[in-house]
């Protein structure tokens, strides 16, 4: 399980997760920005944050964004 940013970040990209992600898995993928699936801890931090709303766990991401969920993963090739 990790957490996963959806494409509402897009157009705002304001770094607030980046801010508070206690272990800098977030990273810049032009458009919008990511999370490492696997170094990602869960903490939820970055939910509380986002003014957008733009990040879920992945077991509770919206039907109409799963596309994020492999958005995600592909940036770090996985
Ligand atoms: S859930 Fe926590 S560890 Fe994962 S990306 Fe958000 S702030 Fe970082
Ligand atoms: S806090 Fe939300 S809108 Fe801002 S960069 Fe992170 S995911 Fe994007």
């Amino acid at each position: 399980m990790s957490h996963v940013i959806t494409s509402r970040c897009a157009g705002v990209r304001d770094r607030a997760c980046l801010e508070v992600c206690p272990c800098e898995c977030i990273y810049d993928a032009g458009e919008q920005f990511v999370i490492h699936p696997d170094d990602c801890i869960d903490c939820g931090a970055c939910v509380a944050a986002c003014p957008v709303d733009a990040i879920y766990a992945d077991v509770d991401l919206p039907e109409a964004d799963l596309p994020a969920l492999a958005f995600n993963r592909a940036f770090f090739g996985l």
